[in-house]
């Protein structure tokens, strides 16, 4: 039997012995690189886009010769105003690549030795990265798989049988749940979106699913509206899972993730962050047959093509 590709060598180009026997030198030289790609790691002047710059080495910055403004490598990006070191960082990335199910903040923060806050925003700024390549505007095609599943807003029961309530029932809930709507193409890309209700699906479909394909459905009657405009496939789950092709399979695979993601590792999430998770789970659901170096790789690199943070620049100073 062929080996399963996450058990053979071939998926392990990265490691954190490698990043950390390189030092910071090498992880501050692979910033530079995956910076500006296209003159080997040479700076260029993010404001008038000049080659020429002095090196403040000292400082680790550049003066342009043209324009005279001072940058760093991590000017104008998501990683803007870090204080780990850059050996830090990319370990924390190779941490975060490696967890096929995502990674708790604290265990993040004990792994790194930081504040468990500067792990909770580096790795929400991470997500921010992962989703560029997950929300990229272009519709799906081919096949599309669509379904819902409900995240949060969990109600613990009262201790005493005659006490409890009616969970179904809106007044006994807490307003913190949210449906994590996937449209997912078979062999391709996933997208997910956080809505209140699952039937917001269908005005989600007709943004992003090109009119030519086909769709797969479950029996949820909401998703009748799905016809009128492309030809769908039902599957009705409370008698069988999948009926000659029939089945949203890929979709469930990416709410298996997810799950595992939520109750495994961060057990608690917010109603507004939920989408970052979202994305993220979809980011690994995509990307599960590179190697962990690809993934550290894509990452950096969008991570320094990714503008500063608006939602994570300052959070905690504006939480405080
Ligand atoms: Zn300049």
């Amino acid at each position: 039997m062929a080996q399963h590709f996450l058990l053979s060598a071939a998926s392990r180009t990265l490691s954190l012995k490698a990043i950390y026997k390189g030092g910071e030198v090498a992880a501050y030289e692979t910033f530079c690189k995956m910076r500006w790609p296209e003159t080997d790691g040479e700076a260029i002047c993010p404001q008038c886009g000049c080659v020429e710059t002095y090196k403040i080495t000292t400082r680790r910055k550049f003066k342009c010769k043209a324009c005279a403004h001072q940058f760093s490598v991590t000017s104008g990006t998501i990683f803007a105003s870090r204080k780990m070191d850059f050996v830090d960082l990319l370990a924390a990335i190779c941490i975060i690549v490696n967890a096929a199910k995502g990674v708790s903040m604290v265990q993040l923060s004990r792994d790194l030795d930081c504040q468990y806050k500067t792990a909770f925003v580096l790795a929400h700024k991470l997500r921010e990265a992962m989703a560029q390549e997950v929300q990229t505007g272009e519709v799906l095609t081919g096949h599309v798989e669509i379904d819902g599943a409900y995240f949060g807003g969990h109600i613990r029961p009262e201790n005493k049988k005659a006490d409890r309530k009616d969970r179904r029932l809106k007044v006994n809930q807490t307003g913190k749940r949210r449906v994590v709507i996937a449209l997912r193409e078979r062999e391709g890309r996933t997208l997910p979106f956080v809505a209140l209700s699952e039937a917001e699906g269908v005005a989600l479909a007709s943004e992003n699913v090109c009119r030519l394909a086909t769709m797969s459905a479950d029996e949820a009657s909401h998703w009748d509206m799905l016809h009128a405009a492309w030809e769908v496939d039902r599957v009705n789950h409370s008698e069988l899972y999948s009926d000659h092709g029939k089945h949203t399979n890929w979709a469930e695979s990416y709410f298996s993730r997810l799950r595992r993601m939520v109750s495994g590792q961060h057990h608690h999430v917010s109603p507004q962050y939920l989408y970052q998770y979202a994305n993220h789970a979809a980011w690994l659901e995509d990307s599960r047959r590179f190697d962990n170096g690809e993934l550290a790789h894509r990452l950096v690199a969008n991570s320094m093509g990714a503008p500063v943070s608006r939602n994570w620049k300052g959070y905690w100073q504006r939480a405080a």
